[in-house]
């Protein structure tokens, strides 16, 4: 373990930060929801990487598809005809409403953001961007410019006077990332924040009416808003937001994004596709982390429209859609169905949720218990969100009792958990008695 540490500082970026920095898992080894150090000892992996694994870790069949693409071909690009990708392109179309069925494939979520930024510019022929505050988008330069959440940011002086690596072409609307309460149809207890939250529903819907009318320009290329706020701590959205944002930028000739990076493949429960949840129907979607179930693969579906305008332009891309990544992806999707992944999602998903707003009621440090499915924030905050050290001391007994979860939020006040969504009730009920052992130990 000491050599292993040796090695991370001197070999790898400071910018890599760790989640256990007082004592670091070294993780080896994992199989559905667990994960094994090297001292053996197993974890319940409620974070997934960072939401990433979607049907389990090296699940057997996933496994095997992999094995069996490894030994026929690894790599060939899109400029030949390549049979994983038009087959996978295919059923993986064949999941999304119409008239989204032309895809592209990526390595990445930034990769799939940065491509319909282009695609989204090239079709409208509009330059200016749309963004919700709280939102994180992908880690490229352009990607980092449409995140709104700050502690993914990096000061930067520009010749225009921005301080950060945002666009000024990128507006950012007043919704999301709270650190007490984020939508009032979700929390229950009263805020003290003077942040302008803890409105009524309409009044948010008047607020962003408001934003459109005074900041955003009369021209737009379009709009990326998450279905529910990932890094951002599973945020959700007063009910009509997006659809009233949609509305709005439609009529300023932009299109419309859901960022489905998070949200995507079952993770919601009650949807394959977040943007199902809202009544909403985008004019393109990306996607990337639970569609490789951890191999590396992203992906923009669009119209044959939209496709048609980009079509001016030359795109390529060395390994987007390379053989490997299709053939795990098909399987994921395959997976998903067989082993009733989407409808687990919700099942145990609703389970926690329902025992985390018990524990909010009991815990005072609890200030809300959010999201859907198995994509599930829980703020730490009362009235004041905890501080980063309380929040550690937390995360990091929890992880010591065998469990490792996320953080998030704008000041890294809520919990996530977006395990691989093959946990069980079972696996629930540990890491609640874990949770509750761990707040109790902390307030004592
Ligand atoms: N969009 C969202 C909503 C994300 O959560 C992320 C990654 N956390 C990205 C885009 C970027 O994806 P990637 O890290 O694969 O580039």
């Amino acid at each position: 373990e000491r050599i292993m540490e040796i090695r991370r500082k001197n070999c790898n970026p400071m910018t890599m930060k760790i989640t256990y920095y007082k004592k670091p898992v070294f993780l080896h080894q994992g199989y559905m929801q667990w994960l094994w150090d090297f001292d053996g000892n197993r974890y319940l992996d409620l974070f997934a990487g960072v939401a990433t694994v979607s049907v389990g870790h090296c699940h057997p069949k996933v496994a095997a598809a992999l094995q069996r693409q490894l030994n026929k071909l690894w790599h060939t690009t899109n400029i030949y005809v390549n049979p994983t990708l038009h087959e996978y392109s295919e059923k993986l179309a064949s999941h999304l409403p119409d008239p989204l069925k032309v895809v592209y494939l990526t390595n990445s979520g930034s990769e799939a953001n940065d491509l319909a930024m282009l695609m989204a510019r090239l079709h409208t022929g509009n330059f200016d961007l749309l963004t919700l505050r709280g939102s994180y988008h992908g880690g490229t330069q352009q990607t980092m410019g449409l995140t709104s959440n700050s502690s993914y940011k990096y000061p930067i002086a520009t010749s225009s006077g921005c301080t950060q690596t945002m666009c000024p072409d990128v507006f950012r609307g007043p919704w999301g990332g709270s650190h007490c309460r984020d939508s009032p149809v979700q929390t229950t207890r009263q805020c003290g924040c003077a942040q302008g939250h803890c409105m009524a529903n309409d009044q948010y819907i008047g607020q962003l009416k408001e934003t459109f009318a005074t900041s955003v320009p009369s021209r737009i290329a379009g709009f990326f808003g998450e279905p529910i706020q990932g890094m951002g701590g599973a945020v959700q959205y007063p009910k009509n937001y997006l659809k009233e944002a949609y509305q709005l930028v439609r009529e300023r000739g932009g299109v419309c994004i859901a960022d489905e990076v998070q949200t995507g493949f079952g993770r919601t429960g009650s949807h394959f596709w977040g943007f199902q949840g809202h009544d909403v129907l985008p004019d393109m979607v990306t996607m990337a982390k639970g569609i490789g179930d951890g191999f590396p693969m992203g992906a923009v579906v669009t119209t044959p429209e939209i496709a048609a305008s980009f079509a001016k332009a030359f795109h390529f891309n060395t390994f987007g859609g390379g053989p490997l990544a299709c053939a795990v992806a098909s399987s994921v999707l395959d997976t998903i169905k067989e082993d009733g992944t989407q409808q687990n999602s919700h099942n145990v998903g609703t389970y926690l949720m329902t025992e985390l707003a018990k524990l909010r009621d009991t815990y005072e440090i609890i200030g809300d218990v959010r999201g859907k499915g198995l994509q599930i924030g829980v703020e730490m905050a009362s009235r004041d969100p905890l501080s980063p050290e309380a929040m550690s001391e937390i995360f990091e007994d929890i992880k010591d009792m065998g469990v490792l979860i996320g953080k998030g939020g704008v000041y890294g006040q809520a919990f996530r958990i977006q395990p691989p969504m093959c946990i069980t009730k079972e696996d629930v009920k540990f890491f609640l008695a874990v949770f509750k052992k761990a707040i109790q130990r902390y307030m004592d």
